[in-house]
């Protein structure tokens, strides 16, 4: 029996199917793949065990070329006496690391799973080599463990303690604006433009390219959420007074618009000045999305949950491109948040929260989509099964917000689709 479906009120799907049950997802270590990336003087230290090592190995593999930015302390099994020993070894690795790597400002303490991990207090361990170690290298610390976050609640943790640590704004600061969310830089170069030509000054990024250019937040801060998956930084930020400006998020040409014209709402822009500085936009992401309209209308599509961006996705395919959600999985649903984007499903679309994978899998066999958005360790199976996948993890490596990306955000989508008619083709058989 699956679990009871609960009323969701003011969305425009009144389906929501919550499961506890067996779930598929890579942990919270997996958002240093792209964090490191995004922070150019920040350092990520997992503190784990070698499967961790071995995650954060396979998963960035391509990094082992460069100079890395992240790296695992590997934690062997103490009993709770040994504890003292740990700090003492975590703050040698730290000092042999920072000794090595003086481009290091940030460095950020991963915790993880394992059971000789959870003993140790990172937060102490955090606030002690801050001390040690300021004016020079400031040290954070979050959550990426498996048994409490799934791999973008990892970007989430890290934002929030971010946040936390955020300068104060002065008591007479203007206004300003954060956006909140890491983003291509490509993407982020793109908003900057357009805020600019809105008038809307005092603009920052969170994360910042550079940790020593982290913003100040205060009463006069708004904040944008540029991802759906940031519940514990928007309570972090709220907690340092400034007030989330509510909107869909910036996927295709009707996201991006509705998500740019709240932050112009919010800060008096003329309307015809929004129409203006928009509309070239606008018009470029609607002329994209339309020539890839005819591989993806009237497909219909299913959303395993993965990286909590499936609503977000299921409103822009649907309503830009003719596509019919039958179930959107998410690992947990931000109501506040994700409620417009529910809210723009079309009747009949189960909407399910958290996981039992083996119902899920029973009721996608059962519906026979056209695609199915999932995690890698179900895409193979299913492939296999006949059934076109397309791995969610990609959308968050792709640049896929704002007006200049609509076109590539549908095109991840039309290729899985490409490819699977292609096999058909060449003889090879699906099912
Ligand atoms: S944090 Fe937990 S789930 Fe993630 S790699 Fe380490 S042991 Fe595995």
């Amino acid at each position: 029996m699956n679990a009871p479906l609960v009323p969701t009120p003011g969305c425009g799907t009144d389906r929501v199917l919550r499961q506890r049950g067996q779930h598929e997802v890579f942990c919270g270590l997996t958002s240093i793949v792209w964090l490191h990336r995004k922070m150019q003087d920040a350092f990520f230290l997992v503190v784990g065990s070698r499967t961790c090592a071995h995650l954060m190995q396979s998963a960035a593999g391509v990094m082992i070329f460069a100079e890395p930015r992240f790296a695992t302390a590997i934690i062997e099994e103490r009993d709770l006496a040994g504890m003292a020993e740990v700090n003492e070894e975590l703050d040698k690795v730290v000092d042999r690391l920072l000794n090595r790597r003086p481009d290091i400002r940030l460095l950020v303490l991963v915790g993880s799973c394992p059971s000789e991990v959870i003993k140790l207090d990172l937060e102490r361990a955090a606030q002690r080599l801050t001390r040690l170690h300021t004016p020079a290298v400031r040290v954070l610390h979050y959550s990426g463990s498996g048994i409490e976050t799934t791999f973008t609640q990892g970007e989430d943790n890290f934002l929030s303690a971010l946040s936390r640590d955020l300068p104060p704004a002065d008591t007479d600061a203007p206004p300003s604006l954060i956006v909140a969310g890491a983003l291509a830089d490509v993407v982020e170069d793109q908003f900057r433009r357009i805020f600019e030509g809105l008038g809307i000054e005092n603009v920052a990024f969170l994360p910042p390219r550079r940790s020593t250019a982290l913003p100040a937040v205060g009463p006069a801060t708004k904040v944008l959420l540029a991802q759906p998956f940031l519940g514990e930084t928007a309570r972090a930020l709220e907690g340092r007074g400034a007030t989330i400006i509510e909107s869909l998020f910036p996927l295709g040409e009707e996201g991006t618009t509705a998500w740019l014209r709240a932050a112009a709402e919010c800060f008096g822009v003329e309307p015809g000045r929004f129409r203006a500085i928009t509309e070239p936009g606008r018009r470029r992401a609607r002329q994209a999305v339309a020539s890839r309209k005819e591989a993806l209308e009237g497909r219909r599509l299913f959303f395993f949950p993965d990286s909590q961006l499936e609503p977000v996705i299921a409103r822009f395919l649907h309503r830009e491109l003719g596509s019919i959600p039958v179930e959107v999985g998410s690992p947990y649903l931000h109501r506040r948040f994700i409620g417009p984007e529910l809210a723009l499903l079309p009747p009949g679309t189960l909407v399910s929260e958290g996981q039992d994978v083996e119902r899920q899998l029973d009721r996608c066999r059962e519906a026979r989509p056209d695609l199915v958005v999932c995690g890698m360790g179900l895409a193979n199976p299913l492939e296999a099964q006949g059934i076109a996948t397309k791995w969610s993890i990609e959308l968050v490596f792709t640049p896929i917000q704002g007006y200049e990306q609509a076109g590539d955000l549908a095109e991840l989508f039309t290729r899985p689709l490409a490819r699977r008619a292609a096999l058909r083709m060449e003889g090879v058989p699906c099912s």
